[in-house]
């Protein structure tokens, strides 16, 4: 097997083994392109969108925040242009029937499965058709959104008359999009349900063809989605931008860049930033035939602004973090374990998620050295408690010996492990800190530890 097809299957089987990331329905056999998030995947996919929403809400003045439905009217997706061209090309092999879509195939003129012949290219639209109320006719037609996008646009007007922004100034969203992928693979990268975090970035129309105003927003959002990159501990080395060249790029985009990251089983796009123009707020002014202008009190002018937009795939971010955090390597049993003997300790291999403290579902772990001695456990109840105050996500466990609690810890990507032993309580001597990476310990006070943990 490919070292790359090896380690993607090793991620997958961490996710399920540790309760990252299951298969959907996967009692029933599962469905196609759908995963479901454990509670240590919850706890890392809030993390990132924490960092996300602090990032492009909290810490500015200038983007508002937003929630709109996954439902909407169908006439969006007219406006939109989806209901139209939101197609892939599919092919079906005239032999075996397999489906496949065509721009993804190395070949395309033969089948990868059997070598058969295909049939003719049709546009297939990949949004999830579905009825609204109890009458099924086409009146009642809606669709899964594609894109969070769409939501923000339709709602420009509210957040002017609610809220009288002057220009710049952005919307922004996360939430849950659907795509009737042709071949959903590569476990999250490309699935069939997804979450988005989307920026639209209203800013004045270019006067003429020498106002280059919008590159100045363009590059701003670019080397913020960068520095996002760095908050959630992706490796710089393995995030690329590429410039969408002409021909390339949706219709309505002037400019395009794609963030690619270095995904084990190559690169590919992780996030895009597109300036879309005035497109789609004049669509659906034209469609709704709703004013979606803007007065410019400075300039006394009325216009549509264009909008500048990034955006990141929530799913795909959880995944690039999982395949960039995964090491193997091996430490000494007294390293894992302080109650053995350096000296005649064997080397041990282990799993490690390096995940930065940021996003790791658990900051710190603390045990009792032993788990039947109820005057360790009590202490380490106490302490654990005294963390916890301080660093919410912090976890107790007892389970096992302390050997394969660190192991667990380590697959998990706990950052530190506080131990309870026998010094700590007879000769109130502190407890041990161990770190995930070097799995090096240290004594440390115990009035010295939260201090300690919370710099750390
Ligand atoms: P691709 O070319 O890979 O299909 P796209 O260019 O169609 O992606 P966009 O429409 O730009 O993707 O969507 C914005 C972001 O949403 C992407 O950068 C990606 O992170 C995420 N995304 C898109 N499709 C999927 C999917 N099927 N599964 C998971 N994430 C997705």
């Amino acid at each position: 097997m490919a070292k790359n097809e090896e380690l993607m299957e090793k991620i997958v089987s961490l996710c399920k083994r540790r309760g990252f990331i299951y298969q959907g329905s996967e009692i029933y056999g599962g469905l196609a392109g759908t995963w479901d998030y454990g509670p240590l995947g919850v706890a890392l996919k809030n993390n990132i969108k924490k960092l996300w929403w602090k990032r492009f809400v909290e810490d500015r003045d200038d983007v508002y925040g937003f929630d709109a439905t996954i439902l909407m009217n169908k006439q969006v997706w007219e406006a939109s242009g989806h209901v139209g061209g939101f197609a892939d090309p599919l092919v079906e092999c005239k032999k075996c029937h397999h489906r496949f879509r065509l721009d993804q195939l190395e070949d395309q003129k033969k089948c990868p499965d059997c070598g058969g012949a295909f049939g003719e290219v049709r546009q297939f639209n990949m949004m999830f058709k579905t009825h609204v109320g109890a009458v099924e006719d086409a009146t009642s037609i809606s669709y899964l959104r594609p894109e969070t996008a769409q939501g923000m646009f339709v709602n420009f007007k509210n957040i002017i008359d609610s809220f009288h922004p002057s220009l710049p100034f952005g919307m922004a969203q996360i939430g849950k999009a659907f795509r009737n992928e042709i071949a959903p693979r590569d476990f999250l990268f490309r699935s069939r349900e997804f979450e988005q975090m989307e920026i639209e970035y209203f800013i004045k129309p270019p006067k003429d063809i020498k106002d280059l105003e919008w590159q100045k927003h363009f590059d701003h959002l670019k080397y913020e989605m960068k520095a996002f990159t760095a908050d959630i501990g992706l490796d710089a080395k393995k995030v690329h931008e590429l410039e969408v060249p002409d021909g390339e790029r949706a219709h309505y985009s002037k400019r395009t860049i794609d963030f690619e990251f270095d995904f084990p089983f190559g690169k590919k796009e992780l996030y895009g930033l597109a300036y879309r123009t005035d497109f789609d707020l004049k669509q659906h002014a034209q469609f709704s035939k709703v004013d979606l202008s803007y007065y410019d009190e400075e300039s006394k002018e009325r216009f549509v602004p264009h909008v500048i937009e990034p955006s990141f795939g929530l799913d795909r971010t959880v995944l690039a973090i999982l395949s960039d955090a995964y090491h193997e390597d091996e430490l000494t049993g007294a390293a894992t374990d302080p109650a053995e003997d350096a000296f005649g300790a064997a080397k041990e291999k282990r799993v490690f998620l390096k995940l930065s403290p940021a996003i790791a579902p658990y900051k710190v772990a603390v045990f009792p050295l032993l788990k039947n001695k109820p005057i360790l456990i009590e202490k380490a109840r106490e302490i654990f408690k005294l963390i916890k105050k301080e660093i919410p996500a912090t976890t107790f466990d007892d389970n096992g010996n302390i050997g394969k609690r660190y192991r667990r810890q380590d697959e998990i990507g706990t950052p530190y492990c506080v131990t309870v032993d026998f010094e700590t309580i007879e000769k109130g001597n502190g407890v041990t800190i161990r770190d995930r990476d070097s799995g090096k310990q240290e004594r440390i006070k115990e009035d010295e530890l939260v201090k300690l943990l919370l710099g750390k």
